[in-house]
């Protein structure tokens, strides 16, 4: 049985309601195209798919794909044929597509983006945090030419290439990298190779006549910008959309390029450069700046990041969505300047994944970092947290060892930052803060 053709996968998508790489999702009239993971084979999950009412399987399993050839299609490599059939879906749209990477605040300003472009375009953007080579296929052919005019894409990477590759599909037409810091700095090379890796986005609008838009408040991303044809700068006072921080705490203020002050939902100083972001964009897509700013006042995430949350004995900055190097300096200056005593504030930090040969180094400085907050309470869980123990901290190998202790010492009218990598889970603390 020859694979199937491109045109007539895209036929058959064009039947369907939506595109599913997981059985549970792959409810009625989807296409499900089976995968495979790292200990199980895709196409063993097929049958059920369409039993359940999918309506075209893609399975690179010749024989099963040959006793039912109306429903089965054929591709030797399913997760090749996702993207390839992304890519014949994006050739057909004729709609701006916006992709937005960086090492932090990605999902936090696609977010912003999509409250703020909806003021005026009917916008697809990514669904949570579905931002890798299966995520980014996925995005793109849930958009629908007859429904959407604009699409945002979150595009997460953690090696060289890995942009330029999504690229490839997605092929936008605008980009914007939120910053250039210490995550994954393992798959990159440090952290030139993490430049070097994002600004991969840069290279190819530039290649295809395509606009960015660049972060000057980011050295290396101001540098990487500079040259480049079709460019729009924010947030310093001389770029395309300044934007002014009034204040961090207990929110972020800003005030907008022509003066429009807004008061946003969201807390951390460094969500005021995700806000500037979605605010230039916007503007550049002719969003009007009351709209824009209402948007971003509106914009009030249940995601665990940076939520301020109100527990029935302290007050909570829960931000136990991710960490790494840079996201943990960001979090801890802005947890530093809001009001209260350091000694009535507490810290429960937990390891930073993905560091590679630079995670003792990092950990270690982390430790050195929260000396100098002098917080009246510092918990820190985790193997790699070690590195960061001092006289007076608390180190837990095990988040069941943090929990235990919380228990006999219970918090109390206390100001308190949690985080730590996603695998962490530090969300789970919550019920004893
Ligand atoms: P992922 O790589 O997991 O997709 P992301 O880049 O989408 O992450 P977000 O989910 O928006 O990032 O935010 C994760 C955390 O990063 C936030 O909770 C916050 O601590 C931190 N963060 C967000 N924006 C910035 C920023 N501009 N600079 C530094 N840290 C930030
Ligand atoms: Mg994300």
């Amino acid at each position: 049985m020859p694979p199937i053709s491109i045109s007539d996968l895209y036929a058959r998508y064009r039947q369907c309601r939506a595109v599913s790489t997981d059985t549970r999702q792959a409810q009625d009239q989807t296409l499900f195209v089976a995968l495979n993971g790292p200990s199980f084979r895709g196409a063993d999950f097929a049958p059920q798919a369409l039993a359940k009412g999918a309506r075209f399987a893609v399975v690179d399993d010749e024989a099963l794909a040959a006793t039912d050839p109306a429903r089965y299609c054929y591709a030797p490599d399913t997760l090749a044929a996702l993207q390839q059939l992304a890519l014949h879906h994006r050739q057909q749209l004729r709609i701006p597509v916006l992709a937005v990477t960086g090492s932090n605040g990605k999902t936090t300003t696609k977010e912003l983006l999509n409250a703020v472009l909806s003021r005026r375009f009917r916008v697809q953007y990514t669904r949570g945090n579905l931002n890798n080579h299966i995520g980014v296929p996925l995005t793109l052919l849930s958009i629908r030419p007859e429904e959407h005019e604009l699409a945002v894409v979150e595009m997460g990477a953690n090696h060289q290439g890995e942009i330029d590759s999504y690229c490839q599909y997605a092929r936008p037409t605008h980009g914007l990298i939120t910053n250039i810091g210490k995550a994954h700095l393992e798959g990159f090379g440090g952290i030139e190779g993490v430049a070097r890796g994002k600004t991969e986005l840069f290279r190819f609008l530039t290649a295809t006549g395509g606009t960015v838009f660049v972060n000057t408040a980011d050295a290396r991303l101001a540098a990487a910008g500079q040259l480049l044809p079709q460019r729009v700068t924010y947030p310093g006072p001389q770029d395309t959309y300044p934007a002014e921080l009034l204040s961090a705490a207990p929110r972020v203020r800003l005030r907008l390029f022509d003066g429009t002050p807004v008061e946003a939902a969201i807390t951390g100083a460094y969500n005021f450069v995700n806000l500037a972001a979605a605010a230039a964009v916007g503007a550049h897509f002719g969003v009007p700046t009351a709209d824009i700013a209402e948007a971003l006042a509106a914009y009030d995430p249940q995601n665990n990041r940076s939520q301020l949350v109100r527990t029935a004995h302290n007050e909570v900055v829960l931000d136990a969505y991710n960490a790494n190097p840079s996201s943990m300096a960001a979090a801890l200056a802005s947890f530093t300047a809001r009001p209260g005593e350091a000694g009535r504030k507490a810290v429960v930090l937990g390891d930073m994944f993905e560091l590679g040969e630079e995670s003792t180094a990092e950990h270690h400085a982390l430790g050195d970092l929260l000396l100098r907050q002098g917080y009246g309470t510092v918990l820190l869980v985790g193997q790699e947290m070690q590195r960061a123990q001092r006289p007076g901290f608390h180190h837990f190998h095990t988040k069941a060892q943090a929990a235990a202790w919380l228990r006999e010492h219970p918090l109390q009218e206390r100001l308190v930052l949690v985080k730590g990598s996603r695998g962490m889970g530090l969300e789970t603390l919550m019920e004893l803060l």
